[in-house]
């Protein structure tokens, strides 16, 4: 009894605790909350209509969206590590991978998002000029330096992310519309800040496979949500020092046979790939392995684009408007 009663009086304050750091879990097991804390913890993010067209562009049957998020040293860098070898894998990413993704993307003429950490850029400046030169792909923001934005309180995750967004438009010359969350994951106040500061889209979350729009406590906030999947990710099946490691042939079939289901429904094919990963040598062939068969199997079916552009093509079908400030109800 006495369990019961502390769980009232502690699970309503950590809710409430917007400017805290989140713990991974609360210190109270979920059998000893009331219905009202649980609904009031889904429905903090949730999914809200789907907005999956009925075609996409030009008639063509499946949305495909790749994208690269270029980390390279800032996964070492964010935990404040100095490890020079580890250092050295990262910069592979700049060095090497992002120009052998280029080189992929060109020969075909695919479009691309580059979900990019300011700091990443900062590093590596000539990356915004090899991205941009086909003058195809999207930059969007992944954090300042990929820090852990769910154990940040509210000031500083505002304060970093606020200087991504400038840091990438002064560094790539363009405004990103869409954001990435550093290790796909949102704090109790990441979705209050990407509003503040003006994202059309969203692609770190994962309630589908399709297009939806975010709420927020119930309310809705205008934004797309583009949703990712870790089996429609390069880095923990290809890490060779990872429990998980696949033959990067094995990782091909399982997102080819993600893009044969998504083709058979009409959908969308959201792969999310790391120059400092996919940029390997036996990697890139998973890449082309891909891209051969969803040119075989779907040829002129297929809508490649950036996710900025899918985001406003589902935004424009299903009719959802602008963004909504917050604070405003969706008239
Ligand atoms: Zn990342």
């Amino acid at each position: 009894m006495r369990l019961t009663i502390v769980a009232v009086v502690l699970v309503p304050s950590f809710l409430n605790a917007q400017a805290q750091p989140v713990p991974a879990t609360t210190a109270i097991p979920g059998w000893q909350w009331t219905m009202d804390s649980v609904r009031k913890t889904v429905n903090a993010v949730r999914a809200g209509k789907s907005l999956q067209p009925k075609t996409w562009p030009d008639g063509k049957k499946v949305a495909v969206l790749l994208s690269f998020d270029a980390d390279n040293e800032t996964v070492t860098l964010r935990f404040g590590e100095t490890s020079v070898g580890a250092l050295s894998m990262g910069e592979f990413g700049a060095r090497v991978g992002l120009g052998r993704v280029l080189d992929v993307l060109d020969e075909r003429r695919i479009p691309a998002s580059f979900f990019v950490p300011s700091v990443s850029l900062e590093l590596h400046p000539e990356m915004a000029t090899a991205i941009k030169k086909s003058g195809r792909h999207e930059f969007g923001v992944h954090g300042w330096i990929h820090e852990m934005n769910t154990t940040l309180p509210d000031s500083i995750e505002r304060r970093l992310l606020t200087r991504a967004l400038a840091d990438l438009t002064r560094l790539t010359g363009t405004k990103p519309t869409g954001y990435r969350a550093p290790s796909w994951n949102f704090s109790p106040n990441t979705l209050a800040i990407i509003r503040d500061l003006g994202f059309r889209y969203e692609s770190s979350l994962m309630a589908d496979d399709r297009p939806y729009e975010l709420l927020q406590n119930g309310q809705a906030t205008g934004i797309v949500e583009l949703p990712v999947q870790w089996i429609l990710d390069d880095a923990p099946l290809v890490n060779p020092q990872g429990e998980r490691y696949s033959a990067p042939r094995d990782v091909a079939q399982v997102w080819m046979d993600e893009f044969d289901k998504a083709y058979a429904e009409g959908t969308m094919f959201v792969l999310t790939m790391h120059p400092h990963i996919i940029g390997h040598r036996s990697r890139i062939v998973a890449l082309e392995l891909l891209l051969d068969h969803i040119r075989v199997k779907a040829g002129n079916d297929v809508w490649y684009a950036t996710h900025g552009a899918a985001a406003e093509y589902v935004r424009r079908e299903a009719r959802l408007g602008e963004p909504v400030p917050r604070g405003r109800r969706q008239p």
